[in-house]
């Protein structure tokens, strides 16, 4: 094992092979010895691994003196809401979001409900290598409390960020699929609570994920899509595992993704708020980028990564932020990704238009999209992006993440190095298919002429 613990997405890996009982103590003692004595609180996703490893992590934590506060089964906004909320020294999250059913993750808030950030990884990593625990006295260790009011607390919160009276007047129907992931929990009650009706798919939580894989995508939500056109519903909505992201379905059954959404809540948004700015990373859709010049606002570019965005808002006190897989930021409830949250905005938007789904995402530009890779050994990425750098001079180039390079057609093309494997990525999007591919083709060929002679 390579000695680092956290990844693009916290501590991620196969329960009882990575994620054994043994791991998960260790973990938690780091996560306790880190955090000395504080308030923790704990919560996890409805996978089948989920209680064993929330239980050995709370025994470690207790041992190390601090008080774990135990939330149950909670989406992971709920959980991070309630660590601000309740004023937590931190939060543990167990979960693996949208990972097969066999994963499981360990995910590490600070006191502000957002994940630490990577200084702060590296400090919970040095104690976790050098097994540098804090072990308290034995009648100095924490106590476990129950906190059973988190998904209460999370769902006034949300309630009290929106106009329930008009999203309450429009009478809207909505067809939900949490994905057998724990949004059952509460994202109906919240629907009922904004006078909607609600019929739903896959609603019980079920840790084997039955239904549809946990990450919600177009190629898994043709039962969602048959629920809204069977059931006359004005929205689909479907999330994934642990409630951060949500994707939209309209009422003609197509499914819409997250840059799409996102681009219509940054529109509402402007409209209300001029010449404001949104955090989004550079690997977004242009969509994006021209809701927001064209209602006066700017778009301010990050690493790709859902905790880049959120410390980014935090930073330079920016109250919108959104990824193009249905994670949106919306700051004055909490600067991190809240699927239900996002949902509620959604309804709003319908409620005060009293436009159709399909008619507003129609109103939004249209892009084509492509994705591919190309191989080249780790040692060598650094270079190659380098000399990728110096031969892109002259057209608008972004070097925040990769190199992005931007056309005077509103095309667009970016080369990442992956962090987990030996390749780079590349992602280009333009108005016309034809656009789309030659981009692609030139670079790949580019870079792979590089890579060859680097
Ligand atoms: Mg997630």
């Amino acid at each position: 094992m390579p000695r680092r613990l956290f990844g693009t997405n916290g501590i991620r890996g196969v329960a009882n092979r990575d994620l054994t009982p043994e791991f998960a103590v260790r973990v938690g003692l780091s996560i306790g010895t880190f955090f000395q004595g504080g308030r923790i609180l704990l919560g996890c996703d409805g996978r089948v691994s989920s209680p064993f490893l929330k239980s050995a992590v709370a025994g470690a934590l207790l041992s190390t003196g601090c008080e774990a506060h135990d939330a149950g089964m909670v989406p992971t906004p709920a959980l991070q809401y309630g660590v601000g909320h309740l004023g937590m020294d931190g939060g543990v999250m167990i979960t693996a979001s949208h990972n097969p059913p066999e994963y499981n993750g360990i995910k590490v808030m600070a006191a502000d409900g957002v994940e630490i950030d990577r200084g702060r990884e590296r400090e919970v990593e040095e104690i976790f290598f050098e097994g540098r625990f804090k072990r308290a006295e034995w009648n100095r260790v924490g106590e476990l409390r129950e906190r059973t009011e988190v998904l209460e607390v999370y769902r006034e919160a949300i309630l009290g960020q929106v106009d329930v009276g008009l999203i309450q007047g429009a009478g809207l129907h909505v067809a939900v699929d949490p994905g057998n992931g724990v949004t059952a929990l509460i994202v109906p009650q919240i629907l009922r609570d904004l006078g909607c009706g609600v019929v739903t798919v896959n609603a019980d939580i079920d840790g084997r994920f039955p239904g549809r894989s946990p990450e919600p995508r177009p190629d898994n939500l043709s039962g969602l899509s048959t629920l809204v056109r069977a059931s006359g519903a004005d929205l689909g909505v479907a999330f994934d595992g642990d409630g951060d992201r949500a994707i939209f379905v309209d009422e003609r059954g197509r499914v819409h993704w997250g840059d799409r959404s996102f681009a219509l809540i940054a529109r509402e948004f402007l409209a209300e708020h001029p010449g404001e700015a949104v955090v989004t990373p550079v690997s977004s859709s242009q969509v994006v980028r021209d809701v927001v010049e064209a209602y006066g606002g700017r778009v301010v570019w990050t690493r790709v990564g859902s905790v880049d965005v959120s410390r980014k808002m935090l930073s330079e006190d920016l109250k919108l932020g959104g990824e193009e897989n249905g994670g949106v930021m919306y700051g004055p409830h909490q600067p991190v990704r809240d699927g239900a949250m996002t949902t509620a905005l959604i309804l709003e938007i319908l409620a005060r238009t009293g436009k159709r789904l399909s008619e507003l995402f129609d109103e939004l530009p249209r892009y084509r999209q492509m994705k591919d890779r190309v191989e080249c050994p780790e040692e060598l990425k650094g270079r190659v992006l380098e000399e990728l750098r110096s031969v892109v001079e002259g057209p608008r180039v972004e070097t925040l993440d990769g190199v992005k390079i931007w056309y005077p057609d509103s095309s667009w093309i970016l080369v990442r190095p992956s962090g987990t494997e030996p390749i780079f990525r590349l992602y280009a999007e333009a108005k016309t298919e034809e656009r789309v591919r030659e981009l692609m083709e030139e670079f790949k060929k580019l870079l792979e002429e590089m890579v060859s002679r680097v």
